[in-house]
């Protein structure tokens, strides 16, 4: 048994030993999390912290579920592991399956699991590929993707990733990956400078999509993956008919559609998927996150039929992990979505985020340094700007804004491309609400457009 370490030496031993995502060798500062339970959590100095940004995007049921422990433990003691490469499965992973099968958008009837959101878009694209090769159209291997879309830390999803900053040090990159405009309408300079309407921002992306599909030629390209609401790129709400035209068009030159619903599936946008919310039907569906809302690493992708009854002849789908179907990972997904039913979390997804908007707005909307406020749900942004008029965007501030805010009021928020993002619990209650948007004021209200 380890002997439990000081807060001081953990805060040492941490900076001898783990490498963490983007973070400097030379930061001092670490915050060690120790406790959680609903919205709040506690770390080895016995601080308390408000979490607004659900971990990374996730955490659907919020922190410390009993129920969810229980469950795990059961599963431990009856079938820890065992692989489900060829006829093998468990009886956890088969319910989870037909459950997932149950609340998909129609015809995407078939599962395949991984570990997280990065393999599951590695799998997905080879999926995609691999579709058409095995149909004889062996040509299909450019993906198509979006600036500023982030699909994880493979070298597939990680090509399709459309921020250069992911790219810098790791070239070569995948080939044959090509990125589109994203679908941003605030940021107009994308669109020609001029204010356009919803339509005429999805007539712009339509065309542009069909001209390099031209470009590349139809029979070229396997396959589009898209955010459906883009995270990393600042929460990017498409307008209402982006995702249908999109869909339309692919389905044209027989492009399969990949929605990478990493971070919007398992009702963050108040629906099971992102899907249903723009009213489409994907080809695949990339999940991960939510599933367990984090108690465990589980992504399933919902594959559909017609994808799949290709992929399952002659000698089956040649590709598989060793943690493919987790028996206690699906067990904890099962349990994570009875508590998303039971507990009513999609209407409530979409009740407390359309409070959280209006508290930003009242609380924000008369901020010099706040441009535009948007959301669906519980994905939130409030994009900063330099100049409110031209909507030149804020550079970036140091120290970083999100770990201000932490400081002085212990409320966890996250920084994307020049905006505050909110991704919080979806049991956050009004009062949490109302708590993260002040401790958010506070600082934005002394921080000047400028960024000085
Ligand atoms: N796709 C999207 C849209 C994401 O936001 C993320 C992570 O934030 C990923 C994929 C990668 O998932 P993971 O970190 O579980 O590998």
């Amino acid at each position: 048994m380890n002997t439990p370490l000081a807060p001081a030496q953990l805060a040492a031993t941490d900076r001898a030993h783990i490498i963490h995502p983007y973070l400097p060798g030379t930061a001092e500062e670490r915050v060690i999390m120790t406790g959680g339970s609903g919205c709040r959590l506690t770390d080895a100095e016995g601080r308390s912290y408000l979490d607004a940004t659900g971990g990374l995007w996730l955490a659907q049921i919020g922190h410390g579920r009993e129920e969810i422990a229980r469950v795990a433990y059961d599963q431990m003691k009856q079938l820890e592991y065992f692989t489900s490469f060829w006829e093998f499965s468990n009886d956890r992973a088969v319910e989870l399956a037909a459950r997932l099968a149950s609340l998909a958008p129609e015809g995407l009837g078939h599962v395949y699991f991984t570990s997280g959101g990065s393999e599951g878009n590695e799998a997905a694209i080879k999926m995609a590929r691999y579709y058409h090769h095995r149909r004889g159209d062996t040509g299909r291997t450019w993906i198509l993707a979006r600036h500023k879309a982030y699909h994880g830390i493979g070298y597939g999803g990680g090509s399709a990733t459309g921020f250069p900053v992911y790219h810098e040090g790791f070239a070569p990159m995948m080939p044959h990956v090509s990125h589109l405009t994203p679908p941003w309408p605030y940021r107009k300079e994308l669109f020609g400078g001029q204010e356009r309407t919803p339509e005429q921002v999805t007539n712009f992306l339509i065309q542009e999509l069909e001209e390099r599909i031209a470009e590349i030629g139809g029979e070229n390209i396997a396959a589009m993956i898209g955010e459906p609401i883009m995270g990393v790129g600042g929460m990017l709400v498409p307008p209402p008919d982006y995702w249908p035209r999109v869909r339309e068009v692919l389905d044209r030159h027989g492009i399969l559609l990949i929605l990478d619903e990493v971070v919007t599936a398992y009702g963050r946008v108040g629906q099971w998927f992102a899907a249903q919310y723009f009213g489409i039907t994907p080809d695949i569906i990339v999940t991960a996150k939510g599933i367990t809302s984090g108690y465990i690493p589980l992504g399933a992708l919902l594959v559909g039929d017609h994808v799949a009854e290709v992929l399952l002849r002659d000698h089956g789908f040649p590709m598989g992990y060793t943690y493919n179907g987790h028996p206690v990972a699906a067990a904890v997904a099962l349990a994570n979505l009875d508590i998303i039913e039971r507990e009513g979390l999609l209407a409530r997804a979409t009740a407390i985020g359309g409070h959280l908007h209006r508290e930003l707005e009242s609380q924000l909307g008369d901020l010099p340094i706040v441009g535009e406020i948007r959301s669906v749900g519980m994905m939130l942004a409030v994009e900063l700007v330099a100049d409110r008029k031209t909507r030149e965007p804020l550079p970036m501030l140091q120290p970083l804004l999100p770990d201000v805010i932490r400081r002085e009021s212990g409320v966890i928020v996250r920084d994307c491309a020049h905006s505050l993002v909110l991704s919080p619990p979806l049991i956050m209650t009004e009062t949490e609400a109302k708590e993260t948007v002040t401790a958010m004021r506070s600082v934005l209200e002394r921080t000047l457009p400028t960024g000085e």
